[in-house]
């Protein structure tokens, strides 16, 4: 196979040439346990100390205490996991509190982390989004109150893009005493990140999502929150996660968030531009589609397209023969196709949400193959309308 034209970035990136690298003596050579006496394990210790320096830069976590500032980063094996210990953490710390309040449209690795909690007795609340994904911040302002122990809401989604505005939740979480996590898996190494400004008390980021290998995430705790572990061993991680570490993942991760950092906003830019001329193209040439999302404030290089009266499966499939990869906005369970629970929440028409395709775009993708995917998929839409039960011209 030819190499694919890959818009499916929001799934998973490649790992950057610079991160595979910097990577590759801690496998044959410096592969001493961090945790050893001696000076050959010590200084792979010094190495991911240095990884989680970089760790914090990306997400602002520098400014508190220049020294210390570090010891707000552990690392994990993945985004799922810094969410899932950061909302347990938050209930082990506040017990009195039985309250937990999450959007409709966050990744499964928080809601289903939290559907588990109601079996243990948690009462949660899902605030709900409007037609472009924005959250409603009135009812969250309503729903948070002394009960509440956590308050968990993405930076930026992953099937939309969409970003919500990360400083008021969080001001509205700790006006009533909660504590506030969010999910910066999409959003890390996309857009600016400052934990400080923001005032949130945790942050998960994955590193499979910003060019690092799968199984490395990490997680932002703030100074002075007392962190309940998920997982309880040996003293790694400053007795936060136990497990001797993934050491060349995160060394990786450590070099692909200096990456992020020292190329945001030309990275921003180039992946903004090349989406919204994309966009432009698809617009001008198939009726009757739908750019999901608040088109006003979107990580970057997200893109999510209704087309109306067919279903997004044969989209993909008849991208796939043009080596061209993406994703749907709809899951298959038992199956049948639902829509996602994203495009439900938003409101999204059935006939327009089946047919719902995510393009995401990445440092490596280039306005040529963004140009072909936008050449090839008129006459795609055209072929599957003629045959949809689905589609009324
Ligand atoms: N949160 C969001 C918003 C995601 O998009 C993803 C992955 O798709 C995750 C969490 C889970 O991250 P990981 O695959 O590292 O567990």
């Amino acid at each position: 196979m030819n190499k694919p034209i890959y818009l499916d970035n929001n799934a998973t990136t490649a790992v950057a040439p610079e991160v595979f690298e910097a990577m590759r003596p801690y496998f044959c050579e410096k592969y001493g346990n961090p945790s050893s006496i001696h000076r050959f394990g010590g200084s792979v210790a010094a190495d991911i100390e240095a990884a989680r320096r970089e760790v914090a830069a990306l997400l602002g976590a520098t400014y508190r205490d220049k020294d210390n500032c570090a010891s707000e980063i552990i690392f994990t094996s993945c985004g799922t996991e810094s969410d899932n210990s950061a909302i347990r953490a938050a209930l082990a710390a506040l017990p009195e509190r039985k309250k937990i309040i999450t959007t409709a449209v966050e990744h499964p690795a928080v809601l289903h982390c939290c559907e588990e909690l109601t079996r243990q007795g948690y009462t949660v609340e899902l605030i709900g989004v409007d037609g472009q994904g924005r959250l409603d911040m009135a009812a969250l302002e309503k729903a948070v109150d002394e009960n509440t122990a956590i308050v968990s809401a993405m930076w930026g989604n992953n099937e939309t893009g969409t970003i919500f505005p990360v400083k008021e939740i969080a001001a509205a979480a700790h006006a009533k005493g909660a504590l506030f996590h969010t999910d910066a898996v999409q959003a890390a190494g996309k857009v600016k990140i400052d934990v400080v400004d923001t005032d949130v008390d945790f942050l998960a980021i994955s590193g499979h999502k910003l060019h690092a290998p799968k199984g490395v995430g990490a997680l932002y705790i703030r100074r002075g929150i007392i962190f309940t572990p998920l997982i309880c061993g040996g003293h790694q991680e400053r007795n936060r996660r136990a497990g001797t570490e993934n050491v060349a993942s995160i060394i990786g991760l450590g070099e692909a968030c200096r990456l992020a950092r020292t190329q945001l906003d030309e990275e921003y830019n180039y992946l903004k531009n090349m989406r919204d001329a994309f966009e432009r193209k698809i617009a001008a040439a198939i009726p009757r589609i739908r750019i999901n999302g608040d088109l006003a404030n979107r990580l970057p290089g997200t893109s999510s397209i209704s087309f109306e009266g067919i279903e997004g499966e044969s989209i993909l499939m008849l991208l796939d023969v043009f080596g061209i990869c993406a994703s749907s906005g709809s899951a298959c369970t038992t199956g049948s196709l639902e829509p996602s629970h994203v495009m439900r929440a938003m409101g999204i028409p059935y006939s327009a949400a089946h047919g719902t395709i995510r393009f995401s775009l990445s440092r490596y993708n280039r306005m040529e193959e963004l140009d072909f995917t936008a050449e090839k998929l008129p006459a795609i839409i055209a072929r599957l309308r003629e045959i949809s039960p689905f589609w009324e011209n």
